[in-house]
């Protein structure tokens, strides 16, 4: 197995435990079963891991960018060697299918290519001074230690969303890895590690923790040498995290979560909608951040829509290979909050339309399957409605036109990603003109990002930055402004 019993840390270019010895537990979700321990990291293993970054990150600054981009382009290629071998962890610690893990990592060798090019670029502007003699220009400097912290959802791709443009930038990198994909972090560790050793720089440029959250990503907030952090995962840890940068005045970029809208008009293409819809609503578990799982329907059709997504949702095989169409939720915590909420729903009103619960039969034994679920009649303002649930459940609800639909949509504390299934370009136009998101689409799914394309939500979904795209180096770089004075005289 390409995974170690214990999961260390990377810390100086060298695997260490924390020194406590103390580990928790990562199961497997497709079974239940133990799959390896990590190392469980605290405030020690965050000094030690921030002050190695903070001594290695001036040679890695010293590096010119583009050369910088070069030894990133050596990291994609053994990325590129060791595809299967990370996809393999990828399928082993989320449960998703081969041929899922494969294609993300596709997608995490894709964005490192994006940043390890951005090297060649890193472009700050040319200034117009207003007074005579002065010549005036904007460049982009590192800003020191950057402090990262990621989801598990989709784990090679959330590590490469974050230490490539904060390596590119030419910041020194402390990662703390998700708990529930220690290993996905650790590989990529031991790839950066031996990259860096090759080009004779520091290892301490990319450090990567394991532990939890409140004992080894907590302190790497609050570390007073942390001077950029970047933080994937919920509104409600986001909120806590935003609070303790505030306080030391350190830039955070926050990318959370989302209660995504999925419009179908009358007009819509039905049998596009309902595979979108069902893609968008149960696609990866429904682990993503914009998952569609309100589901706003124009009466005209609902019924129609409603049958057929059922008939295909019936269809859908839930389970670990390659002929499946969605695999188990990462945690056995998260599938109990999931059935306990839909639970909620029904006993405030709502009508259970499909799954509601674990899987428990036998070719589901032991792990975290949840059946894609779908329901009707929740009220906008119950819990259903307006809570992330972060898993394989939409709600239906029910509209009589575009204004009601959009106004629906729009009641949401979130604003991350909404979608409406239309023929009628106006009406497509409109929606993306008037909807309250960062991401708007006509006719596809709810998600949907690219490695050059700017990410992010409104609202409780974000604080406002951009991941990836060139808009993530201002989060990772400080602009300087700089002004040259000339004398004409003696020329
Ligand atoms: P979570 O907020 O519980 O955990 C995310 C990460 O934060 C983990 O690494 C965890 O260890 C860490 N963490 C938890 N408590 C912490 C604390 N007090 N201090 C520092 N770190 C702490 O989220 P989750 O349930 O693991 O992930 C799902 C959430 O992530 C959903 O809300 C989803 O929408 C969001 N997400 C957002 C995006 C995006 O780009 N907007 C992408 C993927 C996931």
């Amino acid at each position: 197995m390409p995974i170690p019993e214990i999961v260390a840390n990377w810390i100086d270019g060298k695997q260490s435990l924390a020194a406590t010895g103390e580990t928790f537990d990562k199961f497997n979700p497709a079974s239940g079963a133990l799959l390896c321990k990590g190392a469980r990291s605290a405030r020690a293993e965050v000094d030690a891991a921030v002050a190695s970054a903070r001594a290695a990150q001036p040679a890695w600054a010293r590096v010119p960018a583009v050369q910088r981009g070069m030894i990133l382009h050596d990291v994609v290629k053994a990325m590129e060697a060791r595809k299967q071998e990370i996809a393999e962890i990828v399928h082993l610690e989320t449960g998703k299918r081969m041929s899922e893990a494969l294609g993300e990592c596709g997608g995490a060798i894709q964005l490192g290519l994006f940043y390890a090019s951005e090297g060649q670029r890193l472009y700050g502007r040319t200034c117009q001074s207003g007074a005579a003699n002065r010549f005036s220009l904007s460049v982009r400097q590192p800003v020191g230690v950057a402090g990262l912290i990621i989801a598990a959802n989709t784990p090679i791709a959330n590590v490469a969303w974050k230490i490539f443009p904060a390596l590119i930038c030419g910041n020194g990198v402390v990662l703390k890895a998700a708990e529930d994909t220690p290993a996905t972090a650790w590989i990529m560790g031991e790839i950066i590690s031996g990259v860096l050793e090759r080009h004779g720089l520091p290892g301490g440029v990319c450090n990567i923790l394991q532990g939890l959250g409140a004992e080894a990503g907590q302190p790497l907030v609050e570390h007073p040498d942390v001077g950029v952090v970047s933080f994937t995962g919920s509104a409600k840890v986001g909120r806590i995290l935003g609070e303790i940068a505030g306080r030391r005045l350190a830039k955070i970029s926050l990318e959370l979560g989302g209660k995504n809208a999925l419009v179908v008009c009358d007009d819509a293409d039905l049998d596009r909608a309902v595979k979108f819809t069902a893609l968008s609503a149960f696609s990866n578990a429904g682990q993503r951040c914009v998952a569609g799982s309100r589901i706003i329907v124009f009466d005209a059709v609902y019924d129609d829509f409603k049958a057929r997504l059922l008939a295909a949702t019936e269809k859908l095989r839930v389970g670990f290979g390659e002929e499946d169409d969605f695999g188990p939720v990462v945690n056995a915590r998260q599938l109990a909050n999931m059935c306990a909420a839909v639970k909620r729903a029904v006993d405030q009103g709502a009508a259970l339309l499909a799954g509601g619960g674990r899987l428990e039969d036998e070719a589901h034994a032991g792990g975290y399957y949840m059946a894609p679920t779908i329901l009707e009649g929740a009220a906008p303002d119950a819990e259903i409605s307006r809570e992330e649930l972060f898993g394989p459940i939409c709600c239906l609800y029910r509209v009589k036109d575009f204004e009601e639909a959009l106004a629906l949509t729009n009641d949401c504390d979130y604003g991350l990603s909404a979608c409406v299934h239309t023929r009628d370009l106006d009406r497509g136009i409109e929606f993306c003109k008037r909807v309250r998101t960062g991401m708007a689409v006509v006719n596809g799914a709810t998600f949907g990002s690219e490695p050059h394309m700017p990410f992010g939500g409104v609202k409780q979904s974000g604080n406002g930055s951009r991941e990836p795209g060139t808009e993530a180096i201002d989060i990772y770089s400080d602009l300087k402004c700089i002004n040259i004075h000339t004398e004409q005289d003696n020329l």
